[in-house]
């Protein structure tokens, strides 16, 4: 066999990228460009088209696809890209985590960069080499489908937790088996919804892109995330594939970013059949190649669109190189030309392993918010079996303490377990999993992976458990309009409400009556979340509201858990229940940690990653709005959130006193320490997240009240004091200019610190800037 120099692994990737590029016809470097879906025509895509990569690839496909790339001239392997947004989404059998908004609640990015190696390692040994994770997207309206899948409201935590699965994914560098492709997306302004309907125009102008949703992206695109996707929206009329200024003038200009840009699906497309800003498909091919895309998602006809585009001079011959050559530097420094990684025989030993089962459970405890708790939580199980003993590592902070109202019961406590959420395996798992039907090859994750609220409990010794379902959520019906929208995507069904069954509610009241405590598992459901299918309102949908009304009119105490993907209203009988526990779609391991966290074995250790409303009518709820209005609230409404960003209660209580700044003032270049005394004044153990907020006291240009800068988790035993230091440079305290240049404008700030983003809950102290 001839062995050209591309062929060479001893030569560095430059210049097999330029030997191999050479070798290139048109053709072969328009299809290296396209991305195209592997459930479609495979021959079509690889021998016709000559296509650089495929997405949502099926087991079977992956070996498929390989065996038509051996058909091909010149042997260029694929690259193969799926959504393992938390954990191998789609792929049988795999370790599912909490949502990235679960995620987030943890505050901790290092347990994040171990749930991405965990992926990574599970998504390698499979046959992909990419994953379209981690969403950078800042959430702004709650209405939003897609809000489950960001990190929540602050900058500052998203570029924490996303670098640290960039970090995650990326391993130690691509040369290593078990490293994947991150993608930083939807770069940017993509959250800016209309009224939370999905990608819609994004009105926000470039210095409210630097203020809030560009720097998490900078962080990642300097830290070498390899890959970024751009997202669906318009700004200003320009849709983001051909946004000059973000692409070229920030991102590869100011950032230096040198990674490949993947557009999302088929926005050249869009251009001309959607948002009707281009004549044709060789126009929009022109345009989108000109803007710097290097890969196209799933518009086959970019292929013949760039090559009329040639033919009628709309674009030079050797327009496509760059990205090509961007391309192809992925594919050598994967080695995939020597290796091209097919799925390993040996992948039944890392997918759904026991490691990443014991890491999933740790995730989903850190995911859990305690919103409300009148101490009746935790529950105190019978003797002998006490509070259920945690079997993994990264269990409790501490053997479970007796506690809680409920006196240890000689008899087996009862509890009833209700709602429509509390057996739903498929749907706890929520949107990019086996059950979401993006991927349409697995109509679920298998059942004895998942542990729901019911087994959980179930599981747990000394209670005796009874379960009614109470009330169902909805039913669909065909969208009138048809089942397919103009590109072929499938159009979702219509959803309908179902009505309060007072057959099942009479039930449901019949087990709660019986019971010592009930735990009412309700949220929102697939159809609910995710793209497309964003909410008017943030109600909890169905027979649920009825149901809670009617179990806390029983005046037994009343748990709620609220396993909904992103903040949802509580109906106004809610005030009265004995606790509220939040669990974003919290993983195959979730039923079995909320099973804990109510029985005491773990300590509620999630604070909340984004507000709460009271109504859908407080949009946005971010804690860090721009300052200045009139007034403070609505006629008929206050403005405050129902649960605030960084809220989370502990089973014990903890004091902040005595925050001292160690020097009055402080010059740009320096990093300014402070000390604050943080008590555990209760008796059991606590995982505290100690915020660090900056109040800039003037500014030039109107700016947020508050913006969170750093945080530090400590760990404090009942009784336990810690003074905890906390360093923050100076260049952070920025504030955006109205030229849209990011600053530290010198005066008076205030250093706010505590347990949450409320005033209310900070202790300050002031600090000068020269
Ligand atoms: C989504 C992306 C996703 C892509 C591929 C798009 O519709 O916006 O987040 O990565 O599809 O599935």
């Amino acid at each position: 066999m001839t062995s050209h120099p591309y062929q060479d692994a001893a030569l560095p990737t430059a210049d097999r990228v330029e030997d191999l590029l050479s070798r290139m016809t048109l053709e072969e470097k328009v299809g290296q460009m396209l991305q195209l879906d592997a459930r479609e025509d495979l021959d079509d895509a690889v021998r016709s088209r000559h296509a650089g990569s495929i997405l949502h690839t099926s087991p079977e496909r992956i070996l498929l696809a390989n065996d038509l790339v051996a058909q091909t001239r010149l042997r260029i392997p694929l690259l193969v890209a799926e959504d393992c947004i938390h954990g191998h989404s789609f792929w049988p059998g795999a370790t599912i985590y909490p949502t990235q908004l679960g995620m987030a609640a943890s505050w901790d990015a290092d347990l994040l960069e171990r749930v991405a190696r965990a992926t990574a390692e599970e998504v390698a040994v499979t046959g992909i080499h990419w994953t379209f994770s981690p969403v950078l997207c800042i959430a702004r309206d709650l209405r939003w489908g897609r809000v489950n899948e960001t990190f929540g409201e602050d900058p500052y935590l998203i570029g924490e937790l996303a670098s640290a699965m960039v970090r995650g994914y990326q391993g130690d560098g691509l040369s290593d088996r078990t490293a994947v492709l991150a993608t930083a997306k939807h770069f940017a302004g993509y959250s800016e919804t209309q009224g939370g309907r999905d990608a819609s125009e994004a009105d926000i102008s470039p210095r409210k892109l630097r203020s809030w949703f560009l720097p998490p992206f900078e962080r990642v695109a300097r830290e070498g995330c390899r890959t970024f996707m751009l997202g669906y929206q318009t700004t200003d009329g320009v849709p983001i594939t051909l946004n000059d200024w973000l692409l070229t003038d920030v991102l590869k200009g100011e950032w230096g970013y040198t990674g490949t840009l993947v557009t999302d699906w088929d926005n050249v497309g869009r251009m001309v059949w959607e948002q009707h800003v281009q004549p044709d498909y060789a126009h929009a091919a022109a345009a989108a190649t000109k803007a710097g895309n290097d890969m196209i998602m799933t518009t086959p006809r970019f292929f013949e669109g760039a090559l009329a585009a040639v033919e009628q001079g709309l674009i030079a011959p050797d327009a496509f190189d760059d990205a090509v050559r961007r391309i192809l530097t992925l594919k050598f420094d994967l080695g995939l030309f020597e290796d091209p990684r097919m799925p390993s025989e040996h992948l039944g030993a890392v997918v759904g392993s026991r490691a990443h089962a014991d890491l999933n459970l740790e995730v989903a405890r850190r995911s859990l918010v305690l919103l409300e708790n009148d101490g009746t939580l935790p529950i105190s199980p019978a003797a002998p079996g006490g509070p259920i003993s945690p079997a993994a590592p990264g269990g409790p902070l501490s053997p479970a303490a007796p506690g809680g109202p409920l006196p240890p019961a000689a008899e087996p406590l009862r509890v009833a377990v209700v709602g429509p959420l509390a057996d739903d395996a498929q749907t706890q798992l929520g949107d990019w999993a086996g059950g979401s039907g993006q991927a349409g090859w697995l109509d679920g994750q298998p059942r004895e992976m998942i542990t729901t609220v019911l087994d959980g409990l179930r599981a747990v010794d000394g209670l005796t458990v009874r379960h009614a379902r109470g009330a169902d959520i909805l039913t669909l019906v065909d969208d009138p309009l048809g089942a397919r929208f103009p590109d072929g995507q499938p159009r979702p069904p219509l959803v309908v409400p179902t009505p309060p069954d007072q057959r099942l509610i009479a039930e449901a009241v019949r087990e709660a009556e019986a019971a010592d405590v009930v735990v009412a598992v309700v949220g929102d459901r697939i159809e609910l979340v995710g793209e497309g299918r964003s909410t008017a309102t943030l109600e909890l949908i169905g027979g649920q509201n009825a149901l809670l009304d009617a179990l806390i009119a029983t005046g037994r105490p009343v748990v709620i858990v609220l396993l909904a993907s992103k903040p949802l209203v509580l109906p106004a009988s809610a005030s009265r229940a004995a606790a509220v526990i939040w669990a974003a779609n919290p993983g195959m391991q979730g039923g079995r940690a909320i099973a804990e966290l109510i029985t005491g074995a773990i300590e509620p250790s999630g604070r909340l990653p984004i507000s709460f409303a009271r109504h859908v009518g407080q949009q946005p709820t971010y804690y860090n709005q721009i300052r200045g209005q009139h007034g403070h609230r609505y006629a008929d409404l206050t403005q405050s959130p129902a649960w605030a960003f960084g809220e989370g209660l502990s089973y014990t209580t903890v004091e902040y006193s005595a925050l001292t700044v160690l020097s009055a003032s402080f010059g740009a270049d320096d990093t300014l320490a402070a000390d604050v005394t943080v008590t555990n004044t209760g008796s059991r153990p606590v995982l505290e997240t100690v915020q660090v907020y900056v109040r800039d006291s003037v500014t030039s240009v109107s700016w947020a009240d508050k913006e969170l800068k750093t945080h530090r988790q400590v760990r404090l035993a009942p009784g336990e004091s810690q003074r905890v230091r906390i360093e923050l440079p100076v260049a952070d305290c920025t504030i955006v200019d109205a030229r849209g240049r990011r600053i530290v404008e010198p005066g008076d700030f205030e250093l706010l610190v505590g347990p949450s983003s409320r005033d209310e809950a900070l202790l300050r102290a002031g600090f000068t800037v020269r």
